[in-house]
């Protein structure tokens, strides 16, 4: 009766808009307790529009936008579309972008026009993980050393750029000229990201784009709750924007500024506190964790590596499926038993 059981467990699971890699997946969810969400393309859409445009002084819109498109142009990110589709839309023609380089978690750099152009989030020297409140990954799983890929070793150093490696970007909150940290502080607090365009070491301007939280997102927050699932939100992305998302959506506990490699330290930190824990993502970025997670769940509008990596994919995108995929689970367990 068992296999039968099970079986018909995948059955629904499908008419659902669940699909399940192997039967033996509903076992792991029956201690699931906490369900990590990632945020972009997870509870929020992921599609991204540029929203505002904010050049230092001296600076025009025009030039900040085809500074920052042209190497946006380069990238697949959600933001780097945004930002790449709104240059375009005001100035045309990108101008060619060489050494282009994705830092992730981070932004994107490249050469334009002879000057070296960084787009992305702030790079303060050192104090980035205490700066945004919880944040990365602390437990002994925290990855330590360099916070790029590859580190010392990695592509930047065999490159031999000088220049290139961290002190260029490394523009930090307290660099930015007042009336674009003002501007950058309300854009994050409405719950929109801001990446700084730094040229040639400088600030250049503010770019903010804005994403839109998923309709079904609220819904599916209150649904892990009536399964007595605490839900916790975990992004790449500043503090401020996590915070507003969360709020909306009805998440208290926030897991914010975690760059990419540490997303799976985290989901291992909560294994160490003894948290069964289900994680739901859409991102290349969210692989690895998504594999390391008693329960990895994909989004089907997402990217291969997470479908890849996941035990069940969510067809639709739809987060409340992720409620239906451990009630339906844990139903089916009750019928082999
Ligand atoms: P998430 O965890 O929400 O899916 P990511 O890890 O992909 O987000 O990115 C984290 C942060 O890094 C973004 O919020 C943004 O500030 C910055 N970033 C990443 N990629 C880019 C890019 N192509 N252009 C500008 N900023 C970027
Ligand atoms: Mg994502």
């Amino acid at each position: 009766a068992t296999p039968t059981a099970l079986l018909v467990g995948t059955g629904r699971g499908a008419q659902l808009g669940i699909l399940i890699k192997g039967p033996e997946v509903l076992e792991s969810t029956r201690r699931v307790d906490t369900v990590v969400l990632d945020k972009t393309g997870t509870v929020t859409t992921g599609r991204m529009t540029l929203h505002e445009v904010v050049p230092a002084d001296g600076v025009t819109e025009d030039e900040l936008l085809r500074l920052a498109g042209a190497v946006e142009n380069a990238s697949e990110h959600p933001i780097a579309r945004a930002v790449a589709a709104g240059a375009a839309e005001r100035t045309g023609t990108p101008p060619a972008v060489e050494r282009f380089e994705n830092v992730p978690g981070r932004g994107v750099r490249g050469r334009v026009d002879g000057r070296e152009v960084f787009v992305g989030r702030e790079t303060p020297s050192g104090g980035e993980r205490q700066a945004a409140g919880r944040t990365g990954p602390d437990g002994p799983d925290r990855p330590g050393g360099p916070d790029r890929p590859g580190g010392p070793e990695g592509p930047d150093s065999r490159r031999g750029a000088a220049g290139r490696d961290g002190a260029r970007d490394a523009v930090g909150p307290g660099d930015l000229p007042a009336r674009l940290a003002t501007a950058k502080e309300a854009a994050e607090a409405a719950g929109r990201t801001a990446m700084t365009v730094v040229v040639d070491g400088r600030p250049l301007g503010l770019l903010t784009v804005a994403d839109t939280v998923k309709e079904t997102s609220a819904a599916a927050v209150a649904a892990l709750r009536e399964l007595g699932l605490t839900p916790v939100l975990l992004t790449g992305d500043h503090q401020a924007v996590a915070g507003s998302v969360a709020r909306a959506v009805g998440i208290d506990e926030v897991i914010a500024g975690v760059l990419p490699e540490e997303k799976v330290a985290v989901v291992r930190r909560l294994h160490a506190e003894g948290r069964t824990v289900a994680m739901v993502g859409d991102g290349v970025n969210d692989a690895a964790a998504l594999a390391a997670a008693d329960l990895g769940l994909a989004m089907g509008t997402g990217t291969d590596a997470a479908i890849e990596a996941a035990d069940l994919t969510l067809v639709r995108g739809d987060p409340r499926v992720a409620a239906d995929a451990i009630r339906l689970s844990r139903r089916t367990l009750r019928i082999i038993k």
